[in-house]
């Protein structure tokens, strides 16, 4: 069993050798597919179910074409690009993430004058709020 495995690592290293390998964008790419795989479930029988099919597919085939690829420098600089795409949407998504675990204790809204997004919380009633950001001033119930 041993040799087997041995022999089987061996083959696996020979056959990834000179090959890209596993990255962030891969990984997002095979959660993204996942998810799809999930929502096409639940869709049942539709139109629907079979276009997130598809688009899963789609990604597992990419996935595992980068993954394969001798192309090292183009999938590194594909990952490089998605990397610093990730960076700029990370923030609003961990944010939006925060903001539904929290829902039943805050009451999430966004200043008039600047937008920023501010919160209260829950049953404290009609308040007056001071934005952090521009010092503006108005009434809101939560
Ligand atoms: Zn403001």
């Amino acid at each position: 069993m041993q040799s087997f495995w041995n022999k089987f690592k061996a083959g696996y290293l020979r056959f990834m050798q000179g090959r890209y390998g596993a990255d962030q964008l891969g990984l997002a790419v095979i959660w993204t597919s996942l998810i799809l795989n999930l929502a096409a479930a639940m869709c049942g029988n539709s139109a629907a179910a079979s276009l997130l099919n598809l688009l899963s597919t789609a990604g597992w085939i990419w996935a595992l074409w980068r993954l394969l690829s001798r192309n090292k420098q183009k999938r590194y600089a594909e990952n490089q690009w998605f990397l610093a795409r990730w960076a700029t949407i990370k923030t609003p998504v961990m944010q939006a993430v925060a903001r539904f675990k929290n829902r039943k204790k805050y009451v999430y809204f966004t200043c008039p004058q600047c937008h920023m997004k501010l919160r209260l919380p829950r049953g404290v009633g009609k308040v007056t709020v001071k934005c952090s950001k521009c010092g503006h001033s108005f009434e809101k119930k939560a």
